[in-house]
């Protein structure tokens, strides 16, 4: 499974050109890279100037800082060397090309420092879980939890969990195993189910929390949808330059879906603009439509628009149909296109219906501020209570549900209780909180987590 017989290296430092760049090396001939650029590995943790030359031709290439972290007190447990250099294009090119000259060093793989870290028992992986979360934080709320989980919030208290059922699980077998032991007390399954039950307990309590963690994770998903030219589009535009803190437009993997991530008062939330969604008879367009079908019926909360001025017929069931299980709002666009009456008659209809509604000019802005606090509002229920949870994704909560289940089987057992069932359903218990920290048996959840990594992390 270990491939450390390999030296890594990769740019760990954004897009250049930028001020500096950060190149890592990590592995057994990380010291005779720094030899080989810079002709010295400087003291262990001390930033030390370095001029660096291209080990072949000796010509220099740039001046920057050299840090050296001998194994095992470094990020992926392995010798690793830093080099900070000037961060332009050809620099960095010249850098990584000197690099892979040096006999046994290789490019690093996406999230390969932070595998390494893993399989040398540097961070668990709920760890290396919150470290991906760090890095993807949009939002203050999302940056606390994720810095959370970082520091072994769930993955110590895993562990913890662990030890106490590794010890009930001794308590049964020693009673399988000798049986007849004069010098063991009788009863030594009741405490073991005993502390079955306080584990159960405090496991199923970790697992109320009304999926919190997950949803801060992934924020709220709002899908603009509603007729060709009802002014979606605008809509979406117009909240993204009003609002200061939009954190980074995105071009969804279609052209047709546009998204748009938003920090609403702390909260995550995710704008989808779903203009793209129309008949048509254009197979790539049809696939893009279908795409941007499942995000919008994925959505947490759907706008429909309206444009007041044209008709303004009321949707409800053409809403229900295409939107059954989200929660809806009517948005009637273009109030400053229609009269003041005409807005009050259609107030007095729209609270007959099932949907709440809201009355915005997307050109104006009027009754725009209105429409934006009750978006905050409802970010905010949705994300629930600011408590910080521990369950931060759909893979934590499987293996704590696995782990309950085992626990409720062997709490189940009845007199005369079966040893031997109990034992078995506690070691299983132990395996899926071992799973959950990746002590055991994660090869498979390995490359799914280790995906989401970009390369030089
Ligand atoms: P979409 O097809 O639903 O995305 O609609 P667009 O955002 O492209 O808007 C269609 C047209 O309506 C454009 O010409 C917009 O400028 C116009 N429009 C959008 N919102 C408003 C509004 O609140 N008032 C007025 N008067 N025009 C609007």
């Amino acid at each position: 499974m270990l491939k450390s017989a390999d030296t890594i290296f990769a740019l760990s430092s954004g897009r250049p050109p930028a001020a500096i760049a950060v190149v890592r090396v990590s592995g057994p001939r990380a010291g005779a890279a720094l030899e080989a650029l810079i002709g010295k590995i400087p003291p262990p943790r001390h930033a030390a100037l370095a001029r660096l030359h291209d080990p072949a031709s000796g010509e220099m290439i740039d001046e920057g800082l050299a840090l050296w972290f001998p194994a095992p007190r470094s990020e992926t447990g392995e010798d690793t060397a830093e080099l900070q250099l000037h961060g332009g294009r050809a620099v960095i090119a010249a850098v990584l090309a000197a690099l892979a000259r040096v006999p046994g060093c290789r490019p690093a793989e996406a999230g390969e420092f932070t595998r390494r870290a893993f399989e040398n028992g540097r961070l668990d992986l709920t760890r290396v879980e919150g470290l991906a979360d760090l890095i993807g934080a949009d939002t203050e709320a999302q940056r606390r939890q994720a810095l959370r989980q970082m520091r072994g919030a769930l993955g110590d208290r895993a562990e913890a969990w662990r030890a106490k059922l590794i010890e009930a699980l001794a308590l049964v077998e020693a009673r399988i195993d000798f049986p007849d032991e004069a010098d063991l007390p009788e009863d030594l399954v009741s405490p073991a189910l005993a502390r079955a039950r306080e584990l159960r307990d405090e496991i199923t309590r970790t697992l109320a929390d009304q999926r919190r963690g997950e949803r801060l994770r992934e924020g709220l998903v709002v899908a603009i949808a509603g007729p060709p030219n009802a002014g979606k589009s605008s809509l979406l535009n117009r909240i993204a330059r009003r609002d200061a803190a939009i954190v980074s437009p995105f071009a969804g993997t279609t052209r047709d879906v546009i998204e748009v991530h938003l920090d609403l008062d702390g909260c995550p939330v995710t704008l989808l603009d779903t203009a793209g969604i129309r008949d048509s008879t254009d197979p790539v367009e049809q696939e893009g439509v279908r795409r941007a079908r499942e995000r919008a019926t994925a959505a947490d909360l759907v706008l429909w628009l309206v444009d007041s001025s044209t008709g303004g017929e009321i949707p409800g069931d053409l809403l229900a149909q295409e939107f059954p299980n989200n929660a809806k709002w009517i948005v009637w666009n273009k109030i400053d296109l229609v009269s003041l009456l005409r807005i009050k008659s259609l107030k007095s209809i729209v609270h007959k219906l099932d949907y709440p509604s809201y009355f915005i000019s997307a050109l104006t802005e009027s009754g725009f501020d209105e429409f934006l606090k009750a978006l905050g509002k409802q970010s905010q229920e949705f994300l629930g209570s600011s408590e910080p949870a521990l369950v931060t994704r759909a893979r934590h909560r499987y293996a704590l549900e696995n782990a309950v289940g085992a626990l409720d089987r062997a709490l189940n057992e009845q007199v005369p209780i079966r040893e031997d069932v109990v034992a078995e359903e506690l070691r299983l218990a132990g395996r899926a909180l071992g799973r959950l920290t990746g002590r055991v048996d994660v090869e498979d959840v390995l490359d799914v987590i280790f995906r989401d990594f970009c390369i030089g992390k």
